[in-house]
């Protein structure tokens, strides 16, 4: 089996036709073999893979998992830690005239540090309330009502409003506000281009679905903005997107190839299928019939594989919106907002 280098690649087939494991597994486990990472967790040790002759390898210099995995476990991690904007933000705090006076440094804006936490709730914002008989709940802190930071801290303003007011912004709030400060604006930028202007800065990892989550990664991921030659395998990243999310999402992955880069995804949805360069359809069944491939080639050409279950369908989506096409709709539907 080929995946080709500096494209995009669909992963097709049947449910338990092995299209996730050879992607997030198979694939992902030889490629961090190569350039000796380590695991992401425990499970990935446990995978034996029996594989001769792999080449290519040598291509990638970093692999790079868009997955649906939480970017944090504990409301400690949000969409400005992870991506590295709220770093960017304190240090614009930190140089405010009145920050300065009173010796504040960046890490007085920092709900994770002592010195401008709120004791009561260390920067969580919350409270555990034990009930009897009943299991612990969250109530907001008494002491900040939520705002994570003491007193002292929140008397610092930068254009009128306070590092709390800041964290509760939206993206496309944060976009105006933060405009002039080039570190925070290229990181808004593109979580705003990934269909994420809606989310809050402040939102806790915990409170983001699975594909908030991969689409946060892949904004941190387009914000590095250099050429690279890297493996993205991402695991249907389009399942529970609108389709308007869905465009701006295919346009960031083209980019990433556009860029030097090797997409490969797993992926159901015709539109993104027929978007992609190359396509690699498992079958023939799922289950003990599948893990075999049963067609490669182009999205037209597969299309016409007689062995593909996918063949049909894509060739039905194929002839009412020809792929090229379809794609520079997608390209101008984006660029007209
Ligand atoms: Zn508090």
């Amino acid at each position: 089996m080929d995946v080709p280098l500096r494209v995009m690649t669909a992963v097709t087939g049947v449910s338990g036709s092995g299209k996730s494991t050879l992607v997030t597994q198979v694939l992902a486990e030889l490629a961090r073999r190569h350039l000796g990472q380590a695991p992401d967790d425990a499970e990935d040790t446990e995978l034996e893979i029996d594989v001769d002759d792999v080449t290519g390898l040598e291509s990638f210099d970093r692999l790079v998992r868009v997955d649906q995995r939480p970017i944090g476990r504990t409301p400690r991690s949000n969409l400005a830690t992870y991506t590295g904007l709220f770093d960017a933000v304190r240090k614009v705090y930190a140089a405010t005239p009145a920050a300065r006076e009173r010796g504040y440094g960046a890490g007085r804006f920092s709900f994770n540090v002592a010195e401008g936490r709120c004791e009561t709730c260390q920067g969580e914002g919350f409270v555990t309330v034990e009930l009897l008989f009943l299991p612990g709940t969250y109530a907001p802190c008494p002491a900040c009502h939520g705002e994570r930071y003491n007193p002292e801290t929140l008397e610092i303003e930068y254009r009128g409003k306070n590092v709390a007011e800041v964290l509760a912004l939206s993206v496309e709030e944060a976009s105006d506000f933060l405009a002039d400060v080039p570190a925070a604006a290229r990181s808004l930028t593109t979580l705003s281009e990934v269909g994420l202007g809606y989310l809050r800065l402040g939102q806790p990892a915990t409170e983001l679905s699975g594909g908030e989550a991969q689409r946060i990664k892949l904004a941190t991921e387009l914000q590095r903005a250099r050429r690279g030659h890297a493996l993205y395998l991402l695991d249907e990243p389009t399942a529970g997107l609108h389709p308007a999310d869905i465009a701006l999402l295919l346009r960031q992955l083209h980019r990433l190839v556009d860029a030097g880069n090797t997409v490969v995804l797993v992926e159901h949805d015709l539109d993104t299928i027929i978007s992609a360069d190359w396509v690699i359809d498992l079958g023939p069944r799922g289950g003990d019939e599948g893990g075999r491939v049963v067609a490669t080639g182009t999205p037209e050409q597969v299309a016409r594989a007689e062995a593909s279950a996918t063949a049909p369908y894509l060739a039905a989506r194929l002839s009412s919106h020809p792929a090229t096409s379809q794609m520079r709709a997608v390209t101008e539907e984006v660029s007209s907002e």
